[in-house]
This record gives structure tokens, sequence and C-alpha cells, in this order.
């Protein structure tokens, strides 16, 4: 293929979950959110006119533009579809189509001597949206796969587990021919769902709670607790990357509410045990996220809290740090395992910037072994001692909203 020029994307997607009604407003949503992310991307290069197009086509989406890694990640970012195929466009006769499905295997295995070729599986696959063509789908695979074994004896056809598959897709007009398919995360289309505020600390665990709901269709904007003056600008500056990462997922970026905490917590720390701290800094972070939240019209709070991973997340912890809240809180990480967790952020590639070193608040002052069992009753005495309720207000005037594109 030449470089220079377009290549036509073939966007695929589960076709199970789009049955009926829904499958032309998901269509919709999908396209929209594919034409929202290209022009974030192409934004950057300050081009006077859209440098791609995309459109609809019988359960396919198409995107023409000129490949780089760079637009494949972004393909890979928008969520709902199952994977991607840079495509080959032939007049869709079936001799040209042999003949082109011969031309594009001898492209790619030029390289490679008859002793590399020599046992290679493969298989032709080929759909038939349109009955253009008066053979069958199977009468095509056999069609073009024997001219392409004419061609290369050495290959072994295996329909079932191939290494090497030659896909078409035909229609009316014009068919497509692909060889390659890359995988993306599947999910739903994002903003389809709500919106959601969550909590983005500098971990490993929150942005990737935050993505997986982007993945279920949702809209997530971020709060952060940041602890200055205790903690250094650094510490912010990960959490804005990290979210700009997240904000990679979502058609549309959604702004950082930036708490500045430090004060809050050295208040609280003149009056209580430290064993308490941190439990009593998440009391006041899900407090004052609650408001945000309710400021924004957000539904629901997500953490990226997994059950009994560190001392504040045994399940009495979470249940006294979350109690007396309305809103509902998501914790889409409570099952996993930290291997489960790292592995996601390394896919979603939020986990190079989460092992940067910094500092969290939620340790400031606190002693290094938490309460990991704490009667609500001894919360609710100590939180009027501290008067809590003028503490939230505290951290919502001293809350920014910051953009992370
Ligand atoms: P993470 O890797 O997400 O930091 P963690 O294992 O360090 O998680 P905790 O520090 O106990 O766990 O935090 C649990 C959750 O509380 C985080 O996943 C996040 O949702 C929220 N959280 C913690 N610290 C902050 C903060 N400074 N600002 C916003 N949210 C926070
Ligand atoms: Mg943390």
């Amino acid at each position: 293929m030449n470089v220079l020029e377009p290549t036509t994307f073939l966007l695929r997607y589960h076709e199970i979950a789009i049955k009926g009604d829904n499958r032309s407003w998901f269509e919709k949503r999908l396209l929209d959110n594919v034409n929202k992310l290209l022009d974030r991307h192409f934004a950057k290069e300050g081009l006077p006119k859209r440098p791609f197009r995309t459109w609809r086509e019988h359960g396919r989406i198409f995107v023409e533009a000129i490949d780089s890694p760079e637009l494949r990640d972004v393909l890979i970012c928008n969520f709902g579809m199952t994977s991607f195929s840079p495509t080959h466009i032939v007049p869709t006769d079936l001799s040209i189509l042999k003949d082109r499905a011969v031309e594009i295997c001898e492209q790619i295995f030029k390289t490679r001597s008859a002793e590399q070729l020599k046992g290679l599986t493969f298989r032709v696959l080929t759909r038939r949206s349109e009955k253009a063509l008066k053979e069958t789908s199977t009468e095509i695979d056999c069609e073009v796969g024997s001219a392409i074994q004419l061609k290369f004896p050495e290959l072994k056809v295996d329909l079932k587990n191939a290494k090497f598959t030659l896909g078409i897709e035909i229609r009316n007009r014009r068919s497509y021919i692909w060889t390659e398919k890359v995988k993306t995360h599947g999910g739903l289309p994002a903003a389809t769902q709500g919106h959601l505020l969550a909590l983005l600390s500098g971990g490993i665990d929150s942005p990737v709670a935050a993505i997986q709901l982007i993945k279920r269709g949702a809209i997530c904007s971020f709060i952060h607790f940041y602890g200055a003056p205790f903690i250094g600008p650094e510490a912010l500056e990960k959490v804005m990357a990290l979210a700009k990462i997240v904000n990679r997922y979502q058609p549309k970026p959604q702004p950082v509410y930036v708490v500045r905490f430090g004060e809050i917590q050295e208040e609280i720390a003149k009056l209580v045990d430290p064993k308490m701290l941190t439990l009593l800094y998440r009391r006041l972070m899900f407090g004052i996220a609650e408001r945000i939240a309710a400021q924004i019209n957000a539904q629901a709070l997500v953490t990226g809290e997994a059950l009994g991973q560190v001392a504040s997340q045994t399940l009495d912890n979470i249940e006294s740090v979350s109690s007396g809240r309305a809103i509902s809180i998501l914790r889409p990480l409570i099952a996993h395992d930290k291997e489960e967790i790292v592995d996601l952020a390394k896919k979603f590639k939020t986990y190079e910037t989460s092992i940067i070193e910094s500092a969290d608040c939620c340790t400031l002052f606190a002693d290094r072994h938490p309460m990991i069992r704490c009667s609500i009753e001894k919360i609710l005495k100590v939180e009027e001692l501290i008067s809590l309720e003028s503490l939230i207000q505290k951290g919502l005037e001293n809350t920014v909203a910051a953009s992370a594109t």
C-alpha cells in the first residue's frame, strides 16, 4: 500500500449487542465518536480541511485516512468496536478479486522463501452483505483460495486455525479485501450511559476504574484531592497527565476538579488520632465529591478500590468511608487482583505514567498503620468534633476545574 494514499479502514463491532431498533442508534453513536476522536487527533496538526472521511455501510463503519501508528491508536481508543482492518478496495468482479487477492499475497509474502512458506496455514473468509455476485460466500472462498494456492502451493488450507486470513467483504459496487485484523477493546460506544465523577489519584487503580466505566458507555469527569502545600506540583502534573490519557477514550475530554486539600488535612490532623486520619480523609473526599457531582449532574462516583488491597479497603472500611452518602459509588475493580489491574493499566496505556514516583495526600500526617475497622458511631463523634460540614464547604471553595486535553 502506498503510504501517501489514504487507506480505507473497516471497523467491526459486536452484532449481538445491537439487534433490532438498537442498531441504528448504536452505529450512529459509534460513528459520531470516531469522528470526534479523529477531529481532536487531527486538530493538533492545524490542517485547513478534515483529512479523513467516515461512513456507515451494511453493519460496518469505514474510515478513510492516511495510515499511521497514531491514527491506529485513535481507532483503538474508540470503545464499542471489536476490531478493525486496513483494506484494499477492488471492483466487485470475481476475476478481478482473484487477481487482486493473489497480488496482495505476493506483496505480503515477497520477502519469504518457499521454505519459510511451507506449511503456513491460510484461509479465505468472504462476507457477502449484498448479493452482488451469483456465487455464494463459500464458493468465492474456494475460487479465491484456489487462485492463491496455485501461486503459492506451499500454503496449507485451514478453515479453523489459519495463521493467515484473507478476508473479502462483497458489496454491489466495490468490495474490500483485508489481511490484517487489529483487535480493539470492545465495550459500548462512550457517552451513551450518562455522567460519572471519578476520584482520580496518581495510582494505578483509579485511571483503570474510570476507563472501565467509559468502556461501558459512561462519561467520566474527574476529581482529585491535592495535598498542596504539603505535596509538590509534580503530583498534580501526574494526575493531569493521567486524566489526559483517560480522556483519549472519551469523545469529549472532561475536566479535573482539583480540590486543594492539604490545609484541610492539616486542620483535621491537629484534632484526630493519626490511626483514624486516612479514614476521615476518605469520608471528606466522598462528602466533597458528592457535592461536586450534584453541581455537574454526575449520577454516581467511581473509585479504584479493590477489596482487601490495602488497610483502608477492608470491607468494614469500604463500608464506613461511604456510609451516609446518598450518591451511588461504583467500584469496578472491587474483585480484581493487583496483577489484573496492572495488565489493564498496560493495555489502556496508563501504567507508565501511574508508576512515576509521587506522593498521595491520603497518607499525610497519618499513622503508617491505619485502623482496619472503626465503628460508625466513633466516626460520627469525631466528625462532630472536626465539624465535617464546614470542612466540606471549605473544600468546595478550594476547588477549581482544570482542563485535561
Ligand atoms: P490508586 O492506585 O487508584 O491510587 P490505591 O490502591 O492507592 O489506588 P487508595 O489510596 O486507598 O488506593 O485509594 C483508593 C481510591 O480512592 C483510589 O482508587 C481513588 O479512586 C481514590 N483516591 C485516593 N486518593 C485520592 C486522591 N488524592 N484524589 C482523588 N481520589 C483519590
Ligand atoms: Mg492511591
